[in-house]
Formats: C-alpha cells, sequence, structure tokens
C-alpha cells in the first residue's frame, strides 16, 4: 500500500499510463481513487490522455465531482461518473471508466460479458447494463449531469462492472491496482469470449469457479505481481510518469 498521499498520486499517474499502455484507456476514459486521508474527497487527473497523465496534473474533488480548489485547467466532462459511485459505495475505492475496443460491442449489441476464463473471475458472476437513453432520451451519450452520474451508479448497483450502452463502461475495484488488474482482465475476457462465440460458444465458470477463482485474483501477491509486470512494460516503452515537481518552472 502507498505510505503518503504523494505515493498515491504517483501511483494513480502511473495506472493512468498503464491502462492506456494496456488498451484499456485511449485518447479518453480516466481512472480516480479515493482520499485516504478524507472519504469525501477523491484524486483524478485534469482533462488530458490518460498515457500522458503525470502527477503534477492529479487534482482533489468533491463527491459532487468539483474540484476542491479553483481550477485554471479542463476538467473531465464525465467526471460525475466518479463521484456519483464513491457516493452509493463506500467500499469503492478506484474507479476507472472507459470505451475500450473489446468491450464495446458487448455495449452495443447489449450483450453481457460473462466469466470465461479463470482472470476473468475477477469481473464476477454478473455485470450491470446501463443504457442512458431509457431515463434520458437524446443525449450526446456523455455523461456529464449529476443526475446522470446517479442513475449510473443505482444501475453499477453491488456489481463491479457496469456497461454503458453504446458508449464503454465504469469498473470499480476496492484499491487502485486491484481496479488496474479488474480492468484489463474485463478487456481479455471480453476478446475471449468474443472468439469463442464464433468457435461455437462462450459458456461462463461455474458460480462456485468464479468465486474461488475472483479471490485468488483479489490475493495481494497476485495484484502485486500483475501492477509490477504492466508497469515493467510501461517502463519498456519509455512511457513511465515523470515525478511530481515541487515548484513550477517559471516560463
Ligand atoms: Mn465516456
Amino acid at each position: 500500500m502507498p505510505g503518503s498521499l504523494s505515493d498515491l498520486v504517483a501511483d494513480l499517474a502511473l495506472a493512468n499510463r498503464i491502462l492506456a499502455h494496456e488498451g484499456v484507456l485511449d485518447a479518453f476514459g480516466h481512472v480516480s481513487v479515493r482520499h485516504p486521508a478524507d472519504p469525501s474527497r477523491f484524486l483524478l487527473a485534469r482533462s488530458r490522455a490518460p498515457l500522458l497523465v503525470e502527477p503534477n496534473d492529479i487534482l482533489e474533488f468533491t463527491l459532487d465531482s468539483e474540484p476542491t480548489r479553483p481550477a485554471k485547467v479542463a476538467l473531465y466532462a464525465e467526471r460525475v461518473i466518479h463521484g456519483a459511485v464513491y457516493q452509493v459505495r463506500s467500499d469503492v475505492i478506484a474507479v476507472c471508466h472507459h470505451h475500450a475496443p473489446s468491450v464495446l460491442p458487448f455495449c452495443v449489441a447489449g450483450k453481457p460479458i460473462v466469466p470465461v476464463f479463470h482472470l476473468g473471475a475477477a469481473i464476477g458472476e454478473a455485470i450491470a447494463f446501463w443504457d442512458q437513453h431509457d431515463e434520458f432520451g437524446d443525449t450526446n451519450l456523455l455523461v456529464t449531469k449529476p443526475e446522470e452520474g446517479r442513475s449510473l451508479a443505482r444501475a453499477l448497483g453491488r456489481h463491479a462492472v457496469v456497461l454503458m450502452k453504446r458508449h464503454g463502461a465504469t469498473v470499480i475495484g476496492g484499491g487502485l491496482r486491484e481496479l488496474v488488474s479488474r480492468a484489463i482482465f474485463l478487456c481479455q475476457n471480453a476478446d475471449y469470449q468474443m472468439r469463442a462465440i464464433t468457435l461455437g460458444g462462450a459458456p461462463p465458470l461455474h458460480p462456485g469457479e468464479i468465486k474461488r477463482a475472483g479471490a485468488v485474483n483479489l490475493m495481494p501477491i497476485v495484484v502485486e505481481r500483475t501492477w509490477e509486470y504492466w508497469s515493467m512494460r510501461l517502463k519498456a516503452a519509455g512511457a513511465l510518469p515523470p515525478r511530481a515537481r515541487r515548484m513550477r518552472k517559471r516560463k
């Protein structure tokens, strides 16, 4: 576990880049973490492509998804997703919203993603589905209003994942590293499920298998091993985030 706020901020910048490097996030999507000392706040980057996020981009927000200090930088339009989930799920420590190519076909078709291999058990036995049109009619499909965020959080319920019709997915975690592994395994699972369907079928794991394999996925030794592996892949690509600057350079 990170020992201080600056360690957590560094981890959040790293999580942004890992999720981008592994194909979960692209120019869009975002990842946040609840403030370790104040559960009524969370940390999220300013509006920037996740692969470029660095510690100095990380800002603090209230659960209304407003910055705790006036921000001179652009903010993510869909940041209400994060605050809305933290408000209703005290067990949630980290949130990721994304539009990964592997999950989008399921979001378009309205078909469930089910765990089809052992690591896919990280998503749980069932995931939720939300269609913004059901409650809000014709929108631009961005989740920008507080009531849209609350509706999405209601649909998420006690699940770990909610698919968003024709849009993407929102994934939660009991920790930042747990969230990162779940988000990546969700994408791998969706990819395998789709390919298995073309071979004739993609039956889900048995409920008992999902419970047991899911528990293995949450073991610290597994979570730390995947975090180190994805960090090393990022390092090999020369894309690790810089360290936080204490003082901004004069221009
Ligand atoms: Mn989105």
